[in-house]
């Protein structure tokens, strides 16, 4: 069948249209020809498929970009769609920067229009030559009452909630977008909700969250950390839908959850929890603001105390003084190859990991928090998943819907391990099988039908029509599409089967639903990927920052990623989401009013 999505026809960008106004008409005699003047097509590859666009030039320039077709993930492609062009324009260069969390999608925009420049008769070294920034930046001070660095998923809440809180909040990016990691994860979010969970009959307990938790970190969490989260998950969801956010009553249990305790939002992967925080934000008369492409270099202090944050800008470095305090939420390291090596004591190499990161992922927050005294616990505890795409690290592409419904086999066909399990165990099970390479195998019950989606906003059908994922109407017929013995994969599928009907499982699996024995059968290929850092800055139940001593660092909190300590060697999936939203609030809360 053909996807009818995939071809979607985008509207043609308005800074093309800009742009022609503004270059179109311009004669300049003494300019070298540059292009032979005309529109040219060009083919670039994203994360889901081609990216095709037109690149209109006259004799010097590049008048503008229209985007055709693509299937790219809405809201988290969206931004490289409106930047990468009008960047391209504004400098005439194919030297642009790839906007953060669309990685791929840049780079095929890029692609693209390099084709499109080539067959334009374009100097592509020429057009591909980094310009030089010799414009001397001048330094503007800023006052404000609270300063968050950081727009993901606990810096946004930490500044909503020190707006509610009566604060005036500037927040800081690095990257040309909001969102971090937050806005590209699967945004499942742990909470113990018998509104929704005993309709589903599931039963389950605050204490069993904590104790889940608590024993999933080898007890290694710190436990006043951990029973804030848990008591105050849910009512954080609650915030989040008096804020208009929009979670489903569907409960699932999330890799490496444990339990089926997850929450998922409406919108697609994390996108909900951004807009519900901007919304908020832009609501507020300028009275919390976001600066973009805006990179916290230095904490400032005065004593003991945190008085600002020094920053750097496309245009202008900022002193910025913050009255009341400052919120670190810079998120984790995942996407430096550097810092993973410096600290990983778990794993025996990370080099050569890809991530599902984006790529401002780089421990920056952590670094400043370090040159001001505060105390890093927990940076050896690296979490990897077993389901990374395997050309590019992500997530996106992995179909499983939920733990109770899937199996994962190897290049033999054969199950290894308990798929309910922990992240790290499932993780250093797949190391030990061949090219450190599985399928998750399922069946319609994940999918009643074609166009139901995965947590990534894909569905079944357009995953199956690029490639990657395989569909067949019987197991025998999967395993060859495979490649994998038909034997070994009926044999793990009824194994399987077993265990749903008498609990009983040869790797110790417990959490199950359905059988797999209805067609259609489907399989998609995973590798490890390097996913969270479960290590940072030191923090106490009111997210003030603390040194080796316990000494607090006054006016100084930190939420997110970027701290250390709840999860001890191993998060447990879904409580990220938790732990972001809880500790971001308090942040905000406290920074506002402490
Ligand atoms: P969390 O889940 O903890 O909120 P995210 O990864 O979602 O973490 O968000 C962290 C955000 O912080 C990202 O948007 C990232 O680009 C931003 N960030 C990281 N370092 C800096 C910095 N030095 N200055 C400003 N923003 C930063």
């Amino acid at each position: 069948m053909k996807k009818k999505q995939m071809k979607r026809i985008i509207s043609v960008l308005l800074c093309g249209f800009l742009m022609f106004f503004m270059f179109g008409c311009k004669a300049d005699t003494d300019t070298d020809t540059m292009f032979k003047a005309g529109t040219y097509e060009g083919v670039g590859k994203g994360i889901h498929g081609d990216i095709k666009l037109e690149v209109e030039v006259d004799d010097e320039k590049i008048i503008g970009i229209n985007v055709l077709e693509h299937d790219e993930t809405p809201g988290v492609s969206d931004p490289a769609f409106e930047l990468i062009p009008k960047a391209m324009i504004d400098g005439q260069t194919l030297a642009v920067d790839i906007v953060s969390g669309a990685t791929y999608t840049s780079n095929g925009i890029i692609d693209a229009v390099t084709q499109a420049l080539e067959a334009a008769g374009g100097d592509i070294a020429k057009l591909t030559e980094k310009k030089s920034d010799d414009t001397e930046k001048e330094t503007k001070e800023i006052s404000t009452e609270v300063v968050v660095i950081g727009a993901g998923g606990a810096g946004l809440a930490a500044a909503v909630s020190a707006h509610e809180n009566g604060a005036e909040v500037l927040v800081l990016e690095k990257m040309g977008k909001v969102g971090g990691n937050t806005i590209i994860s699967g945004a499942s979010y742990n909470a113990v909700d018998p509104s929704r969970q005993e309709p589903q009959g599931i039963e389950d307990s605050i204490d069993l969250h904590f104790q889940q938790t608590y024993e999933g970190g080898d007890k290694l969490g710190n436990t006043d950390m951990i029973r804030i989260m848990v008591e105050n998950a849910y009512p954080t969801i609650q915030w989040l839908e008096t804020m208009g956010m929009q979670f489903n009553d569907h409960i699932h249990t999330v890799l490496g959850g444990m339990w089926p305790r997850a929450h998922s939002p409406v919108k697609p992967l994390g996108t909900g929890f951004i807009e519900t925080f901007m919304n908020y934000i832009e609501n507020t008369n300028g009275e919390a603001q976001v600066m973009l492409n805006t990179e916290a270099t230095e904490l400032v202090m005065d004593g003991n105390k945190v008085v600002g944050v020094k920053a750097e800008g496309p245009d202008a470095y900022y002193e910025i003084t913050a009255t009341k305090g400052v919120v670190v939420a810079t998120g984790g390291f995942g996407a430096s190859v550097e810092l993973r090596n410096e600290y990983n004591t778990q794993w025996a190499d990370l080099t050569n990991i890809k991530t599902t990161n984006h790529p401002g992922a780089t421990g920056d927050g952590i670094a400043m928090a370090k040159e001001i005294g505060a105390n890093l616990v927990g940076m050896e505890w690296i979490q990897l998943l077993p389901m990374g795409d395997p050309e590019t690290g992500s997530l996106s592409g992995n179909i499983e819907q939920g733990v109770e419904n899937r199996i994962f086999v190897n290049k033999d066909g054969n199950r290894f391990v308990d798929e309910g399990a922990r992240r790290d165990v499932m993780t250093e099970a797949l190391f030990e099988q061949k090219d450190n390479f599985m399928w998750v195998v399922l069946d319609k019950h994940s999918y009643p039908t074609e166009d139901v989606k995965n947590h990534f906003n894909e569905s079944i059908e357009e995953l199956v029509a690029a490639g990657r994922a395989y569909k067949a109407d019987t197991l025998e017929e999967l395993a060859e599409l495979i490649g994998v013995d038909a034997d070994n994969l009926v044999k793990a599928v009824e194994g399987f089967n077993k265990g749903v009907d008498e609990g009983i499982d040869e790797f110790g699996r417990t959490l199950y639903e359905d059988k797999i024995d209805t067609a259609p059968y489907y399989a998609g290929a995973r590798v490890p990927t390097v996913h969270h850092t479960m290590g940072g800055i030191e923090i106490n139940t009111e997210t003030q920052v603390l040194t080796a001593d316990g000494t607090i660092i006054e006016n100084l909190y930190a939420a997110g990623e970027v701290t250390g300590g709840i999860h001890g060697t191993n998060r447990l999936g879904g409580n990220a989401l938790a732990d972001i939203n809880v500790f971001g609030r308090i942040a905000g809360r406290n920074a506002a009013t402490k």
